[in-house]
């Protein structure tokens, strides 16, 4: 059978990232980002090339990224990430107005995400009317997560009232990276005992046993975890109370604080990027040295944790921007586990940019691997299986 053309959108406050994938190749046909909608002079970066425009909401970014699809080119239907699927979407959707309500009453567990992937919805639904929108939930992929690890030691009844709970993150790549794991040794998904790394600019770890997700380092929101580009990850939850009574600050501050102002970039004073910090480093600057320490040791720290969760693990698989591409944070954060049957081969490791490969020695009885994610192709094949089974 042959395959569709799918919009994969991923709708941000300001951004609109976009492909077009033909889900028979899982080639992308077009690939852009619309940046600084709603602002004076906007951009729109699409297949290697740069304009710009204004753009005055998400509307008119979707309409001119359909602008820079090739000609003739059908589009059959799209797929749109939403970070927050709370309790109930455990799996991707095809929306209708029922299901945006739904997501838009999750906003009070994830006030900086759905808003704005609900933009991108309503925006796709309107500029293409005639095709079926799939909604693809970054929570769905741990909707497995047992109730002793989802649940906080908070009052019973306040937590249910709200929806407090573990939800997890990142969950469409955390599921990329173990079908393709699965894929490449040659078995079932339902098989695999992982544990997946995540590390872009937001970063999580996530346990997986038999295909499936049994925890995530992220919690209600992907502020919980690992130390990110901006975001502290675990802190002790005392520190937000103190800091309001030492500087006055209220929730405006301490939004702020943890959204934008701590993780890498606040550690560091130089940057949220770790190949900016790496060459800061490497020039004698001892805090965005202590940065990578503490980002690496934090991730020792999680695989220690899921190592005991799993009760051992085949493979560490290691994914997004810095998982892929630095090799010296996989180094430091895994190279001297020998307890936990790790050994990384070090010379290999080095080579290793962006590619999958396994990068540990041969004989290590954990394995580690590289697996670059993709997130617009699961995005794409969802939508596709969604679509394909309500016709
Ligand atoms: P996002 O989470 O926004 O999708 P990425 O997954 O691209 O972002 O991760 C961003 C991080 O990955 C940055 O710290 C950046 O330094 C690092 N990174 C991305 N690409 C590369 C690369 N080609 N080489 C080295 N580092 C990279």
């Amino acid at each position: 059978m042959g395959g569709v053309n799918i919009l994969s959108i991923n709708a941000g406050s300001s951004s609109l990232k976009y492909q077009l994938i033909d889900t028979a190749t899982g080639e992308a046909m077009a690939r852009g980002v619309v940046e600084r909608i709603g602002a004076a002079e906007g951009r729109l970066k699409a297949n290697g090339v740069e304009r710009a425009g204004h753009f005055a909401n998400h509307e008119e970014a979707v309409s001119a990224a359909l602008e820079t699809l090739p000609g003739g080119c059908r589009v059959d239907g799209a797929g749109h990430r939403v970070v927050h699927g709370g309790g109930r979407f455990r799996a991707s959707v095809l929306i209708d107005d029922e299901v945006e309500d739904a997501i838009e009453k999750l906003s009070h567990l994830a006030p900086l995400h759905n808003p704005v992937n609900l933009a991108g919805i309503r925006a796709g639904r309107t500029v293409l009317p005639s095709v079926p929108h799939v909604a693809v939930f970054d929570t769905a992929f741990h909707a497995t997560i047992p109730a002793e690890a989802y649940t906080y030691a908070l009052p019973y009844g306040l937590a249910e009232k709200w929806g407090i709970r573990r939800y997890g993150f990142h969950g469409i790549s955390h599921r990329f990276v173990t079908e393709r794991y699965a894929a490449i040794t040659g078995r079932s998904a339902e098989s695999v005992k992982l544990i997946t790394l995540h590390l872009g600019n937001g970063c999580s770890a996530c346990a997986v046993r038999g295909g499936e997700s049994v925890d995530s380092s992220m919690g209600m929101t992907p502020l919980e975890g690992l130390v990110m580009g901006t975001r502290p990850g675990d802190i002790d939850p005392a520190i937000a109370l103190r800091l309001m009574e030492w500087e006055g600050w209220g929730r405006e501050e301490l939004e702020s604080l943890l959204n934008h102002k701590s993780g890498l970039a606040g550690l560091s004073g130089v940057s949220n990027d770790m190949r900016e910090l790496t060459a800061a480093a490497a020039a004698g600057n001892a805090r965005a040295a202590l940065a990578i320490d503490v980002f690496c040791y934090r991730i020792r720290r999680y695989v220690g944790a899921l190592f005991g969760v799993l009760n051992g693990a085949e493979a560490v698989v290691f994914t997004g921007g810095i998982g892929e591409n630095r090799d010296e944070v996989r180094m430091k954060s895994c190279g001297d586990l020998e307890a936990l049957g790790i050994r990384m081969d070090a010379d290999r490791n080095a080579r290793v940019h962006g590619e999958e490969r396994e990068v540990s020695a041969a004989g290590s009885k954990t394995a580690v691997w590289v697996i670059p994610t993709n997130e617009e192709l699961l995005i794409a094949k969802d939508a596709e299986a969604r679509i394909i089974h309500a016709t």
